[in-house]
Order: C-alpha cells, then sequence, then structure tokens
C-alpha cells in the first residue's frame, strides 16, 4: 500500500452531497453530479424563472448583490444538512469551488476579504464549528485573499437566546450583528453564507458592514431558497437554518 492509498484507506473520500465513499480523484458520486440543481445564468435566484419573466426582481432580499451557484433542494440540500448536522465538513471544498466560481463570474473577484454571517457561540460550541465560516474559510483560500475573523459578531449572544429568536421569527434581524471597523473599513468584501432564503440576516448584516464604512459589499451563498412558499413558511426555513 503506498502512501495515497494508505491515506484513502484511513480517510476515505467522499461525495460532497450524500457522503458515499467514492475515488480519491472525484469530488461527487456520479448520482450526485448528474443530480445538482444548479441555477443557470439567466434564471432569477429567488423565483427560479427566466430573468425575462421574473416577477419578483430577486425579491430585494438584500439591498447588494449577491449570486449562488446551486438552488437549496435535491443533493445539495442534502449536502448542507449533513454539513450542518452530523459533523461532517468533507463537502466544504466542493462547496467552496463553486462558490469561488460563480462569485468570480459575477464580481471579477476583486475583493479585499471574506466576511462571513457569524453564529451564537452557544450553537458553534453545540456544532463545533460554523458551517459558514468553514466555507468562507475555504473560499477565501480559493480566491488568495483574507477571511476577516471577527468582522461580524452576533450581538446578544449570552444574554437572551430567546429574545433573539424570537426577533429572527418576525422577520426582524436588527440590532442582531455588529461589523468592526477596524477590520472592514474601506475594504471591498464577499460577505458568506451557506444558504439564502429570505435574505433578512445576510441584508442586515450587509448594513452593519456599510455602517462600519466598509467601500462594497456582495454576496455569496452555496445554496438560494426558491420562493412560491408563503412568507411564513420562508421565515420557518430561514430560522431553523440558523
Ligand atoms: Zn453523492
Ligand atoms: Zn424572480
Amino acid at each position: 500500500m503506498n502512501g495515497s492509498a494508505l491515506l484513502h484507506w484511513l480517510f476515505p473520500n467522499r461525495c460532497a452531497c450524500c457522503g458515499r465513499v467514492i475515488y480519491a480523484d472525484r469530488r461527487l458520486c456520479d448520482v450526485c453530479r448528474d443530480a445538482l440543481p444548479y441555477i443557470p445564468d439567466g434564471e432569477c435566484p429567488a423565483c427560479g424563472l427566466p430573468r425575462s419573466q421574473c416577477v419578483c426582481g430577486n425579491a430585494k432580499r438584500t439591498f447588494f448583490p449577491c449570486v449562488s451557484p446551486f438552488y437549496y433542494e435535491g443533493v445539495v440540500r442534502d449536502g448542507l444538512v449533513t454539513l450542518k448536522t452530523e459533523n461532517a465538513t468533507h463537502g466544504v471544498g466542493f462547496f467552496a469551488d463553486c462558490m469561488a466560481q460563480k462569485a468570480t463570474a459575477a464580481f471579477g473577484g476583486q475583493f479585499d476579504g471574506v466576511v462571513f454571517v457569524p453564529m451564537t457561540k452557544a450553537a458553534t460550541r453545540a456544532r463545533g464549528y460554523n458551517q459558514s465560516r468553514l466555507l468562507a474559510k475555504a473560499l477565501a483560500k480559493r480566491l488568495r485573499i483574507p477571511l476577516l475573523d471577527g468582522a461580524l459578531r452576533r450581538l446578544m449572544d449570552t444574554e437572551s437566546q430567546h429574545l433573539s429568536g424570537m426577533l429572527q421569527r418576525k422577520g426582524n434581524v436588527f440590532g442582531v450583528f455588529e461589523a468592526d471597523p477596524a477590520l472592514v473599513a474601506g475594504k471591498h468584501l464577499l460577505l458568506v453564507d451557506d444558504i439564502i432564503t429570505t435574505g433578512a440576516t445576510l441584508d442586515e448584516c450587509g448594513k452593519m458592514l456599510m455602517l462600519a464604512d466598509c467601500e462594497e459589499v456582495v454576496g455569496v451563498t452555496v445554496a438560494s431558497t426558491k420562493r412560491g412558499r408563503t412568507r411564513a413558511e420562508e421565515e420557518e426555513q430561514e430560522e431553523e437554518q440558523l
């Protein structure tokens, strides 16, 4: 057994979406590769209609442009749920590659740093990691720009989980985040999260970054939830994702 075979035996390479063991040079199994719910260029990521037929106007989910390579469906949904619930981070590299490609195509790739949506300390402790930070770190490495840890912080971390959850249920995330001007002032930033649903969380993070005098913020997420559901259902889903 040579070195790489030994490594594969010790740490088997797994499909980013379903976790099946696959050849060392692959990122996905054949089944998942053929079932990726890509968002074609020219399609509205919010309603899934061709841009010429879009009635939601991208639903103005965020005040800044935000792109995603995939819809939050099928095998990508499975992969992202696994990433959050099973302490399984093997999909991070593949998802970061796809985000890097999409963000570079959409924005040209001239960024000074990557920032990410922070989780509460309690949630990070419970899971052991923040999946948005893992994705942002891998993306920053691919784009060869710094990951700005601590640029965004989640307030009300210790004093009131309950209040924070309640505000978010009402779609009101104002006051949940703060940005550090020392890290973001004057910078062109790429804001990362795993999923965009109502956009309320990303929008609030973007506002805080602008208030902290960043020059520009644009967003990228692995996946976008298609609209067409009721607002209440969307909020419920967003809450599940936090
Ligand atoms: Zn698979
Ligand atoms: Zn639309």
